[in-house]
């Protein structure tokens, strides 16, 4: 199923992401995690790819695995930044064979060893790049793409972030999910200047569950994404309890996804990070609410 027909539909739903093993002895473990979040039945599952291609093969296994046989629809990761054209093409064939329908493109983040290399030599700069290349391949995809309420670490300012997101969009993309936020007021804020901006897609906001303290430092690093107060300050009080700060994390994500579905957000997806108790727990923290 295309994940634009679903976002047609006026029920609330949440859908959950996962991520492949690093490592080829992890698969199975990874396998059957991603399963146990496909039983759930969310309304997609996505599946990311890693930087760098590292394991991406087992990105498309896990996809048309939890598709297949679990009857979910899925949505597979693609990076490009460090790839080839023809590396990309080849994938996008695979992605063909093996019945994927829909794709997120995204440039992926810069290794310390891309940053020092000559950018002229780059096959594709941007996700933009990406997303044309796969409309040129005449691949029936249903295109989504990254976005930033809090702007993108290596943007100059907001305004150009957005001239580049609506390039991004006008290439190909049926829908967009956001980086973490952990203050939906700057979700808000940023969806009311994408659409003065003309950009009218669906925008699927991204919630991550801080279920452990270390998680903290790593996911602000990552997204610069601004913590509030209250947030602060439920680390301060559970960080040092492993249980209590799991059951804090998640409450503050069902929070959040309570308040984006009171404010007119139908679709949320959910960095669930291949941990069925926290995306089962959430659900069921939903259950009266989700239709
Ligand atoms: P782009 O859209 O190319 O934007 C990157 C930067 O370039 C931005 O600052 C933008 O303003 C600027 N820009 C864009 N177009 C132009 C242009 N034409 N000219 C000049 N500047 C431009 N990483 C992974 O490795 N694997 C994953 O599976 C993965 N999944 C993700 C899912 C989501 C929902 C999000 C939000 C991020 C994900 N990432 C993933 C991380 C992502 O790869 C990084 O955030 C990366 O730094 C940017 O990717 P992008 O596709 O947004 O890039």
């Amino acid at each position: 199923m295309k994940l634009s027909e679903l976002f047609k539909r006026e029920t609330l739903s949440l859908s959950f992401e996962v991520f492949p093993p690093k490592t080829d002895t992890a698969f199975e473990s990874v396998k059957i995690a991603t399963e146990e979040i496909a039983k759930l039945k969310p309304s997609f599952m996505s599946v990311t790819y890693g930087a760098g291609g590292g394991t991406s093969r087992y990105t498309l296994e896990i996809a048309k695995n939890i598709k297949e046989n679990y009857s979910v629809p899925t949505l597979a990761h693609l990076t490009c930044v460090s790839s080839t054209r023809e590396t990309v093409l080849a994938k996008i064939e695979e992605m063909k064979s093996m019945g994927i329908e829909n794709v997120m493109a995204l440039r992926g983040d810069l290794t310390p060893e891309l940053e020092n290399s000559d950018r002229e030599k780059w096959a594709y700069r941007h996700a933009v790049d990406l997303i044309r290349d796969i409309k040129e391949s005449g691949a029936d995809f249903c295109i989504g793409g990254a976005c930033y309420p809090e702007i993108h670490p290596e943007s100059e300012n907001q305004k150009l972030d957005i001239q580049y997101l609506k390039e991004k969009v006008d290439a190909g993309c049926s829908f967009l999910t956001t980086q973490m936020f952990f203050d939906n007021n700057l979700l808000y804020n940023f969806l009311y200047k994408i659409r003065q901006a003309g950009i009218t897609v669906p925008v699927i906001p991204g919630i991550m569950p801080i279920t452990n303290a270390n998680q903290v430092s790593r996911a602000i690093k990552l997204s610069g994404s601004f913590m509030p107060q209250r947030f602060k300050s439920l680390v301060d009080k559970f960080g040092h309890s492993p249980q209590a700060m799991k059951q804090a994390g998640i409450a503050y994500a069902t929070d959040q996804i309570i308040d984006l579905f009171a404010n007119g957000i139908t679709n949320v997806h959910v960095y669930s990070m291949n941990n069925p108790d926290v995306a089962a727990k959430i659900q069921a923290n939903l259950s009266d609410i989700l239709g």
